[in-house]
């Protein structure tokens, strides 16, 4: 058994956190030995770099969304400047939307310690320190003071992130430490990137004057400007953009057209972890919900278990799929210990979550993998007894900010919270839905007009087949059966969920849940002596070393929604026969700015498919539907977001040349 260094070590590469000093309080990088801003006049540099010299706060007036670009977030001190700004100055509804890349984020206490010599931004940075996210790859979108400003935190290198972003900037600010100490900072690659987030109106402003600089962005289209710098530096270099290369990365097929959003009203079918959390998401933003269920309470159907596992999906690829689970499980992860922290009487337990690595395909994620240390550790066997309480004898996998909770629980308190604006009706079967001009019909079995409204999401999991005009979109329904045992010694000790190719959860009253069967295509809820068998002998044969010879006590089986590739179904509704007509020769392949625009079913969204692990994958993409129906800059990469689009079978199928599916 290898020592837990040595053990660790054959862990691949994780996220670098910033390798600091402090000389007089101030944070100083040791990699790149350079100061990330002077104690003294950092505040006065900051607004004469970049605020004054991007003219602002004079362009953003009368903008109701404006969005700034940061190459290097490092302690967060030009956010912090500018969100004062922002508060002083904009309207109370217009939105900052703060872009940052960071590729050595700080800790969350490094950042307090680098802002408390600055009491007066006390408010921000508490605010900030409450979103701040863990080291782990990827974009984090953050909301700070209700929504008026958000973070969109890209822990990610500069030249990787840039290429993944779709959103064009009205202001960057370039501040990535001195040139000639950094230069994946500062190259043509950076440069174009930049040009190609810009727009005819697009600033920017950097406290370098470099040569190779104003010459490399003057190449992409800005037009350059010498001004004098701050304080001892003579000279510092602004620019706007004059010629902005035309350049989107998403698709035409995946353009989903503005919806009219006026009236801030939406119904939503499902009211499961998905649909709950798109409803509390909304209500926060000002929307009316009714949340509709053929169930008499929310959280009655596949999130009615009565305890669930948050914790990451890992894949072995860096990727799509990997960079949406991994940011939708850090935001998961702050919502609730958000929550907690506003009510107590959650019962969200971060207990951390181990994954018994006695498989090989675990293995394998193990020695491949190139994961975060605060997503996911390798520990050794005496680790792994010292987290459980059990002495399993064997490696793991360790997610220190997994958990669980009470599914149930959480969403009847996410619906408390929205209050007046969310409105459930449940014991409302939904038979066919239908389109008149300006709204959707919802009608029930005996074809009674049961609502309408101009925005429709269906967030109505494994049915999401059942009306014809999401037919074509059916996700594949997965049977899951768990089992409960009664607690006793030793599983009993157990003090946080064990995965292995089942899970067993820690005990709570009396009994302790082991889960779950895995029925592919089967959509019946009874519960079956096999699926009790099934789990029983999981669990025996994977916590071999520790005796287990508890009697099953009932159980509960619940449908899950599953799709090919493992990621939720998440957007606008394709009009199919449009999408065939448009898009039949993709196979042939034209430049893709020759296609029309998508036709999409006004109106009308999906957000299902989130298979075993909606409690962690919900959170983002409630942000992803709000992004899209009120047309606001996505919060997830442009690759993750086309990867989840609904119509990507589809389109992969006219790609191929397939016989499409319908
Ligand atoms: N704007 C920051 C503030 O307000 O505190 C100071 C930024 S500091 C001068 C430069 C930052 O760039 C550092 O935090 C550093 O870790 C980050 N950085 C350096 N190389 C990077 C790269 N290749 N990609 C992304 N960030 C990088």
């Amino acid at each position: 058994m290898p020592a837990q260094a040595e053990w660790q070590s054959q862990c691949n590469e994780f996220m670098k956190q910033a390798d600091l000093s402090w000389r007089d309080g101030q944070p100083f990088s040791e990699q790149f030995d350079d100061v990330y801003f002077s104690r003294d006049q950092g505040v006065a540099e900051t607004e004469h770099v970049f605020i004054a010299a991007n003219d602002l706060p004079q362009a953003w007036q009368g903008r109701k969304t404006f969005c700034i670009g940061e190459t290097g977030f490092g302690s967060g001190l030009n956010f912090v400047i500018t969100v004062q700004h922002w508060l002083q100055t904009s309207a109370p509804d217009a939105r900052l939307y703060f872009y940052s890349l960071e590729k050595f984020p700080f800790s969350q206490t490094d950042l307090q310690r680098a802002l408390a010599v600055y009491p007066r931004f006390e408010s921000i940075v508490n605010e900030l320190l409450q979103v701040y996210p863990p080291a782990i790859r990827g974009l984090h979108r953050r909301n700070l003071f209700n929504g008026r400003v958000v973070l969109m935190l890209i822990f990610d290198d500069v030249s990787t992130g840039l290429a993944q972003l779709d959103q064009a900037m009205d202001a960057w600010y370039l501040d990535g430490f001195a040139p000639n100490r950094n230069p994946q900072m500062w190259n043509e690659q950076v440069f174009a990137q930049l040009a190609r987030l810009s727009t005819e109106r697009t600033t920017l402003a950097t406290y370098t004057s470099a040569g190779f600089v104003r010459r490399g962005l003057a190449e992409q289209g800005f037009a350059m400007q010498k001004m004098p710098g701050y304080g001892r530096k003579r000279d510092m270099l602004r620019g706007r953009m004059t010629q902005p290369p035309a350049s989107v990365l998403t698709p035409p097929w995946y353009r989903v057209p503005q919806t009219d959003t006026q009236q801030k009203s939406i119904t939503i079918l499902g009211a499961g972890i998905a649909g709950v959390t798109s409803a509390w998401v909304l209500a926060q933003r000002g929307w009316q919900v009714r949340l509709i269920d053929q169930l008499a309470a929310p959280a009655m159907a596949a999130s009615g278990n009565p305890l669930g596992v948050v914790m990451p999906r890992l894949s072995l690829q860096s990727g799509a799929e990997s960079d949406f689970h991994s940011a939708a499980f850090a935001l998961a992860v702050q919502q609730l210990n958000r929550l907690a922290a506003h009510y107590p009487e959650l019962d969200w337990q971060p207990a951390g979550v181990a994954q018994l690595a006695s498989s090989q395909r675990i293995v394998r994620h193990m020695r491949d993998g190139d994961f975060d240390e605060q997503l996911v550790q390798c520990i050794d066997a005496e680790h792994l007894a010292e987290h459980s309480g059990l002495d399993l004898q064997q490696d793991a996998l360790w997610f220190p900010l997994a958990g669980y909770l009470d599914p149930r629980q959480l969403c009847e308190l996410l619906l408390d919270d929205a209050g007046e604006r969310v409105k459930f009706i449940g014991n409302s079967v939904i038979d066919r839905i239908d389109y008149q001009p300006g709204a959707w019909r919802l009608y029930d079995a005996q074809d009674q007009l049961v609502d309408s409204n101009a925005v429709l999401l269906l967030a109505n999991g494994h049915q999401l087949g059942q009306f014809t005009q999401t037919r074509w979109l059916a996700p594949q329904p997965v049977r899951g059966q768990l089992s409960y045992l009664a607690a006793a010694e030793p599983l009993a000790e157990l003090r946080c969920p064990i995965c292995y190719e089942g899970y067993l959860l820690p005990a709570r009253h009396g009994r302790q849940v082991i889960g779950a069967s895995f029925h592919p295509d089967d959509d019946s809820i009874e519960l079956t002596d096999d699926d009790h068998q099934h789990n029983l002998q999981a669990l025996q044969q994977w916590l071999r070393p520790v005796a287990i010879d508890t009697p099953v006590q009932g159980g509960r089986a619940a449908v899950r929604a599953a799709t090919a590739d493992r990621l939720p179904l998440l957007g606008g509704v394709a009009d199919v026969d449009e999408f065939l007509n448009s898009y039949a020769d993709l196979a042939r392949g034209r430049p893709m700015s020759e296609y029309p625009p998508g036709r999409y079913q006004p109106g009308l969204y999906v957000n299902v498919g989130h298979g075993a692990r909606g409690l962690s994958t919900a959170w983002l993409a409630a942000e992803i539907i709000a992004a899209e129906i009120e047309q606001q800059p996505t919060p997830v990469y442009a690759q993750v977001r086309d990867a989840l689009q609904p119509a990507r079978f589809l389109i992969r199928a006219l790609k191929k040349g397939r016989s499409i599916p319908l």
